[in-house]
């Protein structure tokens, strides 16, 4: 079959390798009909995440027709419409029963080497690193879904892919920030980066009751569709001091809830804090570049909530923890526990409440899916979100 390969830094090909076979009689495999690149890919893309090896299959982003089901998998038949959600999960352990599933105990393969990095294993990932379990992504023509009697979302016939596909990640996960503010009638809620996320948290927090919503970025494009989904908007080009511009919008105040839809990757080019992380990245004594967390803490009202869905892989630096004590700042973040929300988002999708491929900007080929890696990376083209249909 045809899969997008990560070779290196910057090279991902298009290339043929085995089609994938059932390993375990919980799998199932799947024909993909549609897949996606994410934001997080790009982590990958420009080698910030460790534990990638040349060889593996990228995406997390994925859904398709099941075509083959192991022996014990009694949820799943052949002709299913799935979407496959990013994170694997076994449905049984202890966090998975409390519906803590992007923190499975049992579905990432190598614990070890998770357990070194954060203290305790996370849930395993598709295509996202040998930390979280070194599983073949699904940009590719066919995926094996491990643990695939509970890692699924089924989803009727009748409504196109494009529709559903986000479902895997990007809307759970805009949804779940959002949610993890504890959204109030009078809040309003600022949200950084106007990627496929922040658009994503935009909608969500309005649908949850959001006052105003007022969405940070520097891309002309993605502050146009932030401001159609009913964002307020910052161009960062045109507003050297954020804090400052929320406080005036906020009668000195500052927003209530405070969603980084950014993360490890920030660009700050210009700013003395962003200069200092890119210097420290570049030796290796800091991982990630924290500058929206910092800019977040120093922005929110005190006793707000910070949000964080936006991925970071390691260390940071000089973050006001002192500013977020004693502003009595509320931290919640994580990866996306995407069954906790899909029966919900499912039913809001078939109600019309929201169309989320709204972000859709480009849809290709397998083929040309290493030349949209650097598309989307470099934002040319007004790209904001690539559909792949292999
Ligand atoms: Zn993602
Ligand atoms: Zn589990």
């Amino acid at each position: 079959m045809k899969a997008l390969v990560w070779h290196g830094t910057a090279d991902i090909r298009c290339d043929t390798v085995p089609d994938p076979t059932i390993e375990d009689g919980r799998d199932a495999i799947i024909k993909v009909t549609s897949c996606a690149i994410c934001g997080s890919d790009l982590h990958l893309y420009d080698h910030f995440m460790p534990g990638m090896k040349s060889g593996d299959i990228m995406g997390h982003e994925t859904m398709g027709e099941v075509v083959e089901v192991g022996r014990e998998n009694k949820s799943l038949k052949v002709g299913d419409r799935i979407v496959v959600p990013f994170t694997i999960i076994c449905g049984q352990c202890e966090q998975c029963r409390r519906g803590n599933f992007s923190v499975c105990e049992r579905t990432n393969r190598n614990k070890a080497l998770a357990e070194t990095a954060f203290g305790h294993t996370t849930a395993g990932l598709f295509g996202y690193t040998h930390l979280t379990g070194g599983y073949a992504g699904g940009q590719a023509e066919y995926l094996r879904v491990p643990f695939a009697d509970a890692t699924h979302i089924k989803v009727p016939g009748g409504i196109p892919d494009e529709k559903l596909l986000f479902l895997s990640d990007i809307f759970p996960t805009g949804w779940q920030a959002a949610v993890q503010c504890d959204i109030q009638p009078d809040d309003t809620v600022a949200i950084w980066g106007c990627g496929p996320v922040g658009q994503m948290a935009i909608r969500s927090a309005i649908l949850l009751g959001a006052r105003r919503v007022i969405a940070i970025d520097r891309v002309p494009e993605r502050l146009t569709m932030a401001r159609a989904g009913g964002a307020e908007t910052i161009n960062l080009d045109e507003e050297s001091n954020v804090v400052a511009r929320l406080n005036d919008m906020t009668d000195g105040k500052g927003p209530e809830k405070c969603i980084d839809s950014v993360g490890m990757e920030a660009h700050a080019t210009s700013s003395l804090d962003a200069i200092y992380d890119r210097a420290k990245q570049a030796v290796m004594l800091e991982s990630d570049r924290p500058h929206v967390l910092r800019q977040m803490i120093m922005a929110c009202r005190p006793a707000g909530v910070l949000s964080i869905p936006g991925v970071y892989g390691g260390l940071i630096d000089k973050v006001p923890f002192g500013a977020a004590m004693n502003k009595g700042l509320t931290f919640r973040m994580g990866q996306t526990h995407v069954n906790r929300w899909s029966d919900d988002l499912l039913r809001r999708i078939e109600e019309g409440q929201i169309d989320p491929s709204f972000v859709i900007t480009h849809t290709v080929g397998l083929e040309q899916g290493p030349e949209m890696y650097r598309t989307f990376r470099d934002k040319q083209d007004g790209c904001i979100k690539v559909m792949i249909r292999p």
